[in-house]
């Protein structure tokens, strides 16, 4: 892996956070490199150090991660990174297991479960972290979405994707659609919650418009590195103004 970049910081008394952003090249797309940015600059307000690490296919695991960070992508790009992330899948699991914070968003939402069969056929073998399964169909689910959560509130994005994702008994969705598809056309739930992973369909990018789930995956990562998380001094006001903008658009 590569350290893409590293911020130390600004507060003496604080540590960094090592971040790991599964896939950039092929795996980042609707703007969800956003999401890693939000990490970092929500650590450096709080003064904290943010390590951003990428892992491409071919390229060694890191040692240490606090938090790991993976993008959608098209069919195309999923197929090219299948066998990297079969061969990195032991790590992962055991990671999810111990309790890191992840976020995966769409494409890598989608390969974290069982299996991708694509619109054309083709079957994507999942890592088994999530149990859930993605069919493609013919039928994309495109636009603004809103969906609400007991543990996160109102969430805002935007899904554009052909896979339909069902979810298993045990696996609890992230949140219940308002507005958009969310997982499938049917069932009106969006994404899933376990462990500490939070695993959504959400583009635009996500975390800009909610802080909340930032907030939980850094404060995971931050009480199981160094047992506790200031999380003072940061103003939401734009991100609340983006979510009331976002809210009122149409689908
Ligand atoms: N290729 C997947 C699909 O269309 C994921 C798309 C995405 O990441 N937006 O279902």
């Amino acid at each position: 892996s590569a350290s893409a970049l590293t911020e130390a910081p600004a507060d003496p008394s604080k540590g960094t956070l090592r971040i790991l952003q599964l896939y950039p090249r092929e795996m980042n797309i609707y703007g969800d490199y956003g999401n890693v940015l939000v990490l970092k600059q929500r650590l450096a307000w709080r003064g904290y150090g943010a390590e951003i690490l990428e892992h491409n296919a071919g390229d060694t695991f890191p040692e240490d991660v606090d938090l790991i960070v993976g993008g959608g992508g098209q069919d195309s790009g999923q197929v090219v990174i299948q066998d990297d992330l079969q061969a990195i899948a032991p790590r992962l699991r055991e990671l999810a297991e111990e309790g890191t914070p992840m976020l995966l968003i769409c494409g890598l939402y989608q390969l974290f479960g069982n299996e991708f069969r694509t619109h054309d056929g083709a079957v994507i073998p999942g890592i088994g972290v999530l149990d859930l399964e993605t069919r493609g169909g013919t039928e994309r689910l495109i636009g603004n979405v809103v969906a609400t959560s007991e543990e996160f509130g109102e969430i805002h994005g935007y899904e554009n994707h052909s896979g339909q994702t069902f979810l298993g008994d045990g696996l609890k969705p992230l949140a219940t659609v308002v507005k958009g598809a969310g997982n499938n056309a049917e069932e009106g739930h969006e994404g899933a919650r376990h462990r500490n992973i939070v695993a959504s369909y959400l583009h635009g990018s996500l975390l800009p418009k909610n802080p909340a789930i930032a907030d939980f995956l850094l404060r995971t990562a931050a009480e199981r590195k160094f047992g506790s998380f200031q999380d003072e001094g940061v103003d939401d006001s734009l991100a609340d103004l983006a979510r009331k903008h976002a809210g009122a658009r149409p689908r």
